[in-house]
């Protein structure tokens, strides 16, 4: 399986960080080694000092296709969930500088916690589902689906274009603002609604 994911899809994420709205959506990959789960713990590795965390929606594909319209995109995944995209934002500021890929930044093993899955049929609105992030108890991100810039639809047409996705994929659709930095010790909390999906600590 992959993971694929769309970056700078919250306005004011996309100001936090000062950078430039794109004109077509920001595509990036974790391997599958970046798959956390179970509400495993995150060790921190050591070449770098500034993981951030980046609570996102999830999407699971659970049918394979390529160029899917965005019309049809709902027959291409059949649950959401909750996943953290961890940042090494050193490594990713340096890359950006120099105009090299994030690959390290973001795809490093553990960087994608994901949680437990959810049928659609648990969403009544798709537009509209609220999400949180707390560490150690303080709210840090508060998102809902529609303040993103493509939606999901849009981004599996967009995204399969190029890359066939296949059933187990797993697609990660952007962050809102409140993104920071994690420290050993710290707990996550992870919510869609009120049901709390993800609780793990870094260690
Ligand atoms: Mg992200």
């Amino acid at each position: 399986m992959k993971i694929l994911a769309i970056g700078r899809n919250y306005a004011e994420h996309i100001a936090e960080l000062k950078n430039e709205t794109p004109d077509e959506p920001v595509i990036f990959f974790k391997p599958d080694t970046a798959l956390l789960k179970n509400n495993d713990p995150f060790y921190y590795p050591d070449y770098t000092q500034d993981i951030h965390h980046e609570v996102e929606l999830i999407l699971r594909i659970s049918k394979e296709g390529k160029n899917i319209s965005s019309q049809f995109a709902p027959k291409y995944y059949d649950a959401i969930g909750l996943g953290i995209d961890f940042t090494a934002r050193d490594l990713q500021t340096k890359a950006k500088n120099k105009g090299l890929p994030w690959t390290l930044a973001k795809g490093f093993n553990g960087s994608a916690p994901v949680s437990e899955f959810l049928p659609l049929s648990d969403f009544p609105d798709l537009k509209n589902i609220n999400f949180k992030l707390l560490v150690n108890g303080a709210e840090k991100q508060v998102g809902n689906s529609s303040m993103m810039l493509n939606t999901f639809d849009d981004m599996i047409a967009y995204m399969s274009r190029f890359i066939t996705l296949k059933k187990g994929d797993i697609i990660f659709t952007g962050t809102p603002k409140g993104v920071g930095p994690v420290q050993i010790g710290d707990r996550l909390e992870g919510f869609i609604e009120d049901k709390k999906l993800l609780d793990f600590e870094i260690k």
